[in-house]
């Protein structure tokens, strides 16, 4: 076998053609969604006022195991993708590390995350409905400049509700979003019941992932023509997301890697969730043995210290119900630097899987993450996201526990984005500005208080 290069290109043509729906191969299958009124299961009708009719089909499909990535989809892919599976040469030299680092890439297209991946179906099957206007949230930004880039080449109308605090931390990202045609609004809004409500209950409220979710639900279903789409958590996001781990054993298989354990961050679960998804379809499979390591921020600690029950997704609670784990929807993250992992759920796949034993979970303070991103950086050359160095920062420690054991184990890491609109929180780590916060015990259950009785 030959040494292998710093970075494993892939052909166009050993591309995907299809995208893995992971819960096809889970015996023991999610939980339902369940209707908040009723407590039964939610129907493809219930959903149709919220989501365009395909994301739906997929949202239901637990039994194909693929599922074909339309024509202009995979077109669109090919201006981006394939993404970068590098060999971490560098890091592993840094820690002295008998262990193997692989990552892959996802920050290369210019919303500089993974989000694109999904937007971009999502938007193809709006417009291949006859919608004429889509609206969603956005945390960090990602998410909202890679709908914006979508729907601008899609041509499709978008509205972006952007949790306030990220919208003041990043303003630049409103400018890409605005160049692209969106209309970006800070979360909590005046232009929702819902937002108003919120800004009346907490005055001066950075807002939350889920605040914003039920403003943009709450337009989408009160405007013709115009469907709501999101980011993460559900599992037509995670299947679209799919991509990344279908060419990253693509790319190592052709050196006959295969991975020890796969590490990757997690805020709703989509990155991690299609990072694993041909490894952990093997697993089930009873083909291999890899350790799964999901990574949250400790400051919203989903997996990791919270409630494995039925809650809604958004703070507004209109959302259908998920089985998953949650710190409750009323659970109100403190403005940490990675805006895209303070979520207080997470996907139910990904929770069944947690649950079942599957996958592992850590989590860490922000100052820990962000020493590990600077020292990647370094030696890498990519700045990281804060979000994405959450995975980084489990990788360094995996590599460092190598380093006693002289275990040569692979390790693959997803990095999900690039750090460039990430720069405050940058600037305050190197001024030593950033503190850690941990919610206590008492403060997560005044989040699972807000948990629905089922
Ligand atoms: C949104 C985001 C995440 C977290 O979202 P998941 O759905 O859990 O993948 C992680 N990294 C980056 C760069 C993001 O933009």
């Amino acid at each position: 076998m030959s040494k292998v290069p710093y970075k494993i290109y892939l052909e166009e043509d050993e591309m995907p053609k299809a995208y893995q729906n992971l819960r096809a191969y889970m015996s023991e299958k999610p939980e339902p969604m369940l209707n908040p009124a009723t407590l039964k299961p939610v129907t493809k009708e219930d959903m149709q006022a919220v989501f365009c009719d395909a994301c739906i089909d997929q949202e239901f499909n637990v039994t194909d195991k693929f599922i074909e990535i339309p024509q202009p989809v995979f077109d669109f892919y090919k201006m981006y993708r394939p993404s970068p599976l590098v060999r971490a040469y560098n890091l592993e030299k840094l820690l002295d590390t008998p262990a193997e680092i692989y990552y892959k890439f996802e920050g290369t297209n210019t919303s500089g995350s993974h989000k694109l991946n999904s937007a971009v179906p999502q938007v193809y099957y709006a417009k291949q409905q006859g919608l004429t206007k889509l609206t969603t949230e956005t945390g960090a930004g990602q998410w909202g400049t890679a709908l914006s880039m979508a729907s601008g080449f899609f041509g499709i109308d978008s509205t972006v509700y952007m949790v306030k605090v990220s919208s003041q931390q990043k303003p630049h990202r409103k400018a890409v979003m605005e160049t692209y045609g969106t209309n970006v609004i800070p979360s909590p809004s005046e232009t929702t019941e819902v937002g108003r409500a919120i800004n009346e209950k907490y005055p001066g409220t950075g807002g939350s992932l889920g605040c914003a979710i039920s403003e943009a639900v709450e337009v989408a279903v009160n405007t013709p023509n115009c469907r709501y789409v999101l980011g993460s958590v559900l599992d037509h996001v995670l299947l679209h997301q799919s991509i990344i781990g279908l060419e990253s054993k693509i790319a190592l298989d052709k050196y006959g890697i295969t991975p020890d354990v796969v590490i990757g961050c997690v805020g709703g679960g989509s990155n991690f969730g299609g990072l694993i998804s041909p490894f952990m379809a093997e697993r089930l499979e009873g083909k291999n043995n890899i350790e799964f390591i999901a990574v949250e921020p400790a400051s919203c600690p989903t997996l990791t210290r919270g409630k494995y029950a039925y809650d809604f997704g958004d703070i507004g609670k209109v959302t259908p119900l998920m089985k998953m784990y949650t710190l409750g929807s009323g659970f109100m993250p403190s403005p940490n630097h990675a805006g895209g992992l303070r979520y207080h759920g997470m996907n139910s796949t990904i929770s069944k899987l947690y649950h079942d034993g599957y996958i592992k979970a850590v989590s860490y303070e922000q100052t820990k993450v962000f020493e590990a991103a600077k020292e990647f950086a370094r030696v890498e050359g990519y700045l990281p996201a804060p979000e994405s160095s959450h995975a980084i920062r489990a990788a360094i420690d995996e590599a460092l526990k190598c380093r006693e054991t002289g275990e040569k184990k692979k390790i693959l890491f997803g990095l999900t984005g690039t750090g460039y609109f990430d720069l405050a929180g940058y600037q305050k780590f190197n001024s030593g500005e950033l503190g850690d916060y941990i919610p206590t015990d008492e403060e997560l259950e005044t989040g699972f208080a807000t948990l629905p009785q089922v």
